[in-house]
């Protein structure tokens, strides 16, 4: 009988001792401790001790119930109070952890590198000015001393629509269109911004639709030389002030005389080197004084008025202001490529 109590005695303790969860605890309890428990059958089967014996086994059965019952209490908060650490441990929250940032856009290059213009002609006192895109030959050519059958047509090669319109192939004939409107009132003192277009394959350096900025300037006594100053100080705000600027002599239908300009390399520095084509020079846009015919067909009398007009490529400026050597990376919406650009 003491061995028996000694035996479950042992058996008991070291189960609770390796038991690990709340269900266990209470497997043990039934086993040991229920009406078909081991110490209670133990108990029950008292009565076939002798009658001297039984007070002291009694005694010891009892005090073995207590001290299992102690020891499972104790096991058992024991067990609550590492699920409770676990638990809470597991459902932490750091709140010194830093925040996931959305991803926020840029402004795209293009837009970054024309109000960088827009900034430098409105500071010299020019204002914006829109026209069409879809344009009538009058406004696109003719006006612009371009006449049907000019042989000067070649180089704008062009999108015809179904009615006889086209899609504008530069943003010269807003020129017309803002002097038709305001003559005979000077200044004008205009740049107008937009797209045109060509009948050009898209590949690494030409693209059938485009931006174009054009300029205009209507006052009494321009002269070359004002072109020459704006357009120098223009090219030195956009490629810095140590560029040297060049006037090559060009010719356009619209302008007399006309200038392509140039600024020495931003890579070589005018040594030569395969951006420039080892001239040493890069060509920005092109310009001049505004055609007498094309003052008088707006309403200007060139006797009294005379002006200067400019047209450069966004893409082109942009291209070479950040050494780009593919323009269709501007039109293919990489983020990759646009995060790169970021607005001052
Ligand atoms: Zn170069």
């Amino acid at each position: 009988m003491l061995e028996r109590i000694t035996q479950i005695r042992e058996e008991a303790l070291k189960a609770l001792e390796e038991a690990v969860d709340q269900e266990t605890i209470e497997s043990i309890r039934v086993k040991f401790l229920g009406k078909k428990g081991e110490l209670t059958a133990l108990l029950r089967s008292m009565g076939e001790l002798p009658a001297e014996e039984r007070p002291k086994v009694g005694q010891m059965v009892n005090s073995l119930r207590v001290k299992l019952e102690e020891t499972m209490t104790q096991k058992s908060d024991q067990l609550a109070s590492v699920g409770l650490a676990l638990q809470l441990s597991r459902e932490q929250v750091d709140v010194t952890l830093p925040g996931r940032r959305p991803k926020l856009g840029t402004y795209h290059p293009l837009s970054i590198v024309l109000r960088d213009i827009q900034e430098i002609f409105l500071g010299m006192g020019y204002e914006v000015a829109e026209g069409p895109e879809i344009e009538s030959d009058y406004y696109n050519f003719e006006a612009l001393n371009i006449p049907k059958e000019h042989p000067a047509r070649d180089m704008w090669d062009t999108l015809y629509t179904a009615d006889g319109n086209l899609s504008r192939t530069h943003t010269s004939p807003v020129q017309i269109r803002v002097m038709e409107r305001l003559a005979p009132q000077v200044p004008i003192k205009i740049i107008a911004p937009g797209r045109v277009y060509r009948r050009d394959a898209l590949d690494a350096s030409h693209s059938p639709v485009f931006n174009q900025v054009e300029g205009l300037v209507v006052d009494r006594g321009v002269t070359f030389a004002d072109l020459k100053g704006t357009l120098t100080l223009f090219a030195h705000k956009v490629f810095g002030e140590d560029r040297e600027v060049r006037f090559r002599p060009s010719f356009f239908p619209f302008t007399e005389p006309s200038a392509e300009v140039d600024v020495s390399c931003i890579v070589c520095n005018g040594e030569g080197c395969r951006l420039c084509s080892q001239t040493g020079w890069l060509e920005v846009l092109g310009a001049g004084s505004v055609h007498p015919k094309v003052l008088l067909i707006s309403g200007y009398d060139p006797e009294e008025f005379s002006g200067f007009a400019f047209g450069m490529g966004l893409e082109r400026i942009a291209l070479l202001k950040y050494g780009i050597d593919d323009i269709r990376y501007f039109y293919e919406n990489n983020w990759s490529f646009l995060k790169q650009f970021k607005a001052q």
